[in-house]
């Protein structure tokens, strides 16, 4: 059987969404994503360079479609190509035994922080003692270990987390902050998102997983009345009103958080300052990631006009997540 093979260059930020139109289109929905490799500095190791573009990968059965199919993944490409760099779409004609292979051995087991191990399902792997396993394949909702949030957000979240935490993964995309929470040791966890194919890719995941996630789609405060968070919609509930969009995100009442993660992004952090602020119990910590650097301080100056401190910042590349704890003094009239 013969394979046209379709590939484009991406960047970072453009993955997930990228990964979607391919795999909408390519056979089984199978997407290789094959991120820039370089040298490590110690020696001839290797490590993903998030700067330099991923390559996105699919296969399609080459008839008399193939054309056609080939043309809708341009133009679904072109439309993203306005909002994040994307590259030009390139096309190879490839023998059943190519792709064949080349289909999965990209995947590799991601080791993250300590012990925790990112598993593609078709991977075997041997578990060590101590090791956090959790089996993510990449799907449609961001989160797929790949981002450089998502992995500062993971060791943190392993270095942060106790046993008995009550939790919060606002924003959970594939739900895998969450089920990592869980798996060491939070209980109980609540994974929100305002976007429905996440919801139903993170509680796929948390069953997966075997972990005992609630996940739900919701957000918090002036969170549940924003449209979609790549849409530019930050609106808040005062310029929102009679919107029929509401009605569709859920609102969450709970106990406050011991911890909160949140990766989203720096505006929606700083709209949200507030809410996440008010959701914390005494001493609770909140891990803030989704930063890119030069908003940083954007962020910093909503957090901290809240009682928050700061106590952890931790940089990858462009990307910086922020750690804030919140007072657990119960007279906060005095001297911070
Ligand atoms: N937690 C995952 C996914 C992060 S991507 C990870 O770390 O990899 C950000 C996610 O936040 C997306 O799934 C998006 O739908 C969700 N999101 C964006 N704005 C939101 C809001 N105001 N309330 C709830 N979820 C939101």
């Amino acid at each position: 059987m013969k394979w046209l093979e379709v590939s484009v260059p991406v960047d970072q930020e453009a993955v997930e969404s990228a990964s979607e139109i391919l795999a909408h289109f390519g056979y089984a929905g199978g997407v290789v994503i094959e991120p820039a490799w370089t040298s490590g500095s110690e020696g001839p190791e290797f490590r993903y360079d998030p700067i330099r573009p991923v390559t996105l990968r699919t296969y399609l059965l080459l008839d008399e479609q193939v054309e056609a199919q080939r043309r809708r993944i341009e133009e679904a490409l072109w439309h993203l190509g306005q909002m994040r760099p994307v590259g030009e779409l390139q096309t190879c004609e490839v023998e059943e035994e190519d792709w064949a292979n080349a289909w999965k051995q990209h995947y590799h087991v991601q080791h993250i922080g300590e012990h925790i191990k990112i598993v593609p399902s078709w991977l075997e792997y041997n578990a060590q003692p101590g090791d956090i396993v959790l089996q993510l394949d990449p799907g449609m909702a961001f989160g797929t270990g790949l981002h450089p949030t998502t992995q500062l957000c993971l060791q943190l979240v392993e270095y942060y987390v106790r046993p008995g935490l009550r939790t919060l993964d606002l924003g959970t995309g594939s739900g895998i902050l969450a089920i990592a929470a869980a798996k060491l040791g939070a209980l109980p966890v609540l994974a929100l998102d305002n976007d429905p194919v996440a919801v139903e890719a993170a509680r796929a995941n948390a069953a997966h997983n075997h972990t005992p996630v609630q996940v739900a789609l919701g957000s918090l405060g002036s969170g549940q009345h924003m449209g979609h968070w790549l849409s530019g919609d930050f609106r808040t509930e005062d310029h929102k009103k009679g919107s029929t969009r509401d009605a569709d995100a859920g609102v969450v009442e709970t106990e406050p958080f011991g911890l909160i993660v949140a990766n989203l992004i720096a505006k929606v952090l700083t709209i949200l300052a507030k809410d996440l602020t008010a959701s914390l119990a005494p001493g609770g910590i909140l891990i803030g990631s989704g930063i890119i650097i030069e908003r940083e301080s954007e962020v910093v100056n909503a957090l901290e006009a809240t009682e928050l401190q700061l106590i952890e910042r931790r940089c990858e590349g462009e990307w910086v997540a922020l750690v804030y704890r919140k007072d657990d003094r119960e007279d906060r009239s005095g001297v911070r």
